[in-house]
């Protein structure tokens, strides 16, 4: 008799019982339904596909962006004598070979992929003969132009779905903004999935605005008052290494981390602070998915972020435990005008739209008859170049005109998979 996803949870994970969702999830997975999981970041996605993959016989595809997080997976799995493997980019075709051997005839759980890897003819043959029984897309947001992770190959992870068209799908995020999950569901095909959305309200989250004069003064008074581990997020490189300096001159341990700092540094500095080595990571948005650490418990934004999505997201950092935790988010005269400002800069003229919209049906009509395309930056670049125009002004107008709905209109009418800018 096939054993209970509760069973397989204690046995495995020794959790007694299940998170809000989880069960319904796995459910809904193990019926062979496609499947949609919305859970907030920590709601324990991964037990959504691991728990049924274990159930069922055969091996089950996990696409995940990012090697880190495969990685982190993988060794999950493997210490609890599961056998799973990820395919590390940079090996050799012969290891590559084994290894996907190893998921035919092996007796392997799980194969993580990257969406890159994917498209590798070796890998879509042997997927070909492989006993799939199910096809998990992580962070699955990553295949919206909408979201801030988008990531062109994950638009073509759809070839799965043609070599194991009956395999069931099941796509896992946090970003649950309505484009973004329409977008999902229409690029992975999804066939009436079932959707599971948690409510993303936190209830041990306070979440405070405080207009400063002096913000590093108030940045320190919050440290003293809420004692424990701390995200500080700032705008810029620049800002993370200063003030991460101001930190350390004042008597609070923290260290910095942005998309400059390498891999290796970035890795020793994340343990660091996971380990309570040090305690405040002074860091820009590079500083993002896959932190996992329970017990933050103050997310300090220094700046306006980007967005209200990526502020969410940032915030609810905090106190993934359950336990009293605060975000807060310090602002002054300066940030309002520069908001002002920015938004003034990004919203281009009636006329400028025109101009660069017809230019760019222009430039689509010459450069791409049909098949699948991506605008990479140089390929922007010479757009801009073959018609004089200013980069700057053209990718805010594009970015307009992409917000607007009419790159996604040019997208479908040129049978493009994908406008990148
Ligand atoms: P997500 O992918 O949604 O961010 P993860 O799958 O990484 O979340 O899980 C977050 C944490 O929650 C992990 O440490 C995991 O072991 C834990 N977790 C998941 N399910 C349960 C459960 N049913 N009971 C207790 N802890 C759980
Ligand atoms: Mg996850």
């Amino acid at each position: 008799m096939l054993k209970s996803p509760l069973k397989i949870l204690q046995q495995y994970w020794k959790h007694n019982s299940f998170k809000p969702l989880q069960e319904e999830i796995i459910a809904s997975v193990l019926e062979g339904e496609d499947t949609f999981a919305l859970l907030p970041t920590g709601g324990g996605k991964s037990i959504c596909f691991q728990v049924p993959a274990l159930i069922k016989e055969g091996i089950c595809i996990v696409i995940s962006p990012l090697i880190a997080l495969m990685q982190d997976q993988v060794l999950h799995l493997q210490q609890k004598n599961i056998k799973a493997i990820a395919l590390p980019s940079g090996i050799k075709y012969s290891e590559l070979d084994t290894l996907l051997d190893n998921c035919i005839y092996g007796n392997y759980k799980f194969l993580y992929l990257s969406p890159e890897r994917l498209q590798q003819d070796i890998v879509q043959e042997r997927l070909k003969q492989m006993n799939i029984n199910l096809i998990a897309v992580d962070e699955a947001h990553c295949i919206s132009q909408w979201g801030n992770d988008f990531r062109p190959s994950y638009k073509k992870i759809e070839v799965l779905r043609k070599i194991h068209p009956a395999v069931p799908v099941i796509a896992l995020t946090a970003s649950a903004t309505k484009e973004v999950v329409d977008d999902i569901v229409a690029e992975l095909d999804l066939f009436q999935p079932k959707i599971f959305k948690q409510s993303f309200f936190r209830s041990n989250l306070g979440y405070r605005v405080e207009n400063v004069i002096d913000k590093k003064y108030k940045l320190t008074q919050i440290l003293d008052q809420y004692p424990g581990t701390s995200i500080v997020y700032v705008r810029n490189r620049k800002s993370a290494v200063e003030l991460s300096d101001f930190l350390n001159e004042s008597g609070y341990l923290a260290t910095y981390y942005h998309g400059g700092v390498d891999a290796q540094e970035k890795t020793k500095r994340f343990n660091q602070w996971l380990k309570e080595e040090i305690r405040v990571m002074v860091a820009t948005n590079a500083f993002g998915m896959g932190i996992d650490k329970p017990n933050v418990r103050t997310v300090i934004h220094y700046t306006i972020p980007e967005s209200i999505e990526s502020y969410f997201q940032e915030a609810g950092r905090a106190g993934r435990d359950g336990k009293p935790s605060f975000a807060y988010l310090l602002k002054n005269t300066n940030d309002n005008q520069r908001l002002h400002n920015q938004f003034i800069k990004v919203l281009p003229g009636i006329d400028e739209v025109k101009l660069v919209y017809r230019k760019l049906c222009n430039y689509f009509q010459i450069s791409y008859g049909e098949g699948e395309q991506t605008i990479h930056n140089f390929e922007f670049n010479t757009f801009c170049k073959t018609y004089e125009l200013n980069t700057l002004i053209t990718y805010n107008t594009l970015q307009f005109l992409d917000r607007c709905g009419v790159i996604r209109f040019m997208q479908r009418y040129t049978k493009k998979s994908s406008v990148h800018i």
